[in-house]
């Protein structure tokens, strides 16, 4: 069974976990639940 993580708020700190998640296990299904229009965005 593959494991799954939410994390709640696409702002700063959300995206900042899912990424550090995703590089610690590739194989981990990252969902991001985000309430407003908007998620960050850094280039
Ligand atoms: C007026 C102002 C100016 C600022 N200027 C700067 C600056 O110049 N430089 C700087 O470094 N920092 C600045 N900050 C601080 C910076 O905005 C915060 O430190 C940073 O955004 C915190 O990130 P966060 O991810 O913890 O929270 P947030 O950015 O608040 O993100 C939380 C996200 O979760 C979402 N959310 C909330 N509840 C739910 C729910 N139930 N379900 C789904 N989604 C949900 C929200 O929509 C939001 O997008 C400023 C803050 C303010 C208020």
């Amino acid at each position: 069974m593959s494991k799954k993580l939410l994390v709640v708020g696409g702002g700063a700190g959300g995206p900042s976990a899912a990424a550090k998640a995703k590089r610690l296990d590739q194989d981990l299904e990252v969902t991001i639940l985000q309430a407003g229009e908007h998620v960050s965005y850094a280039a």
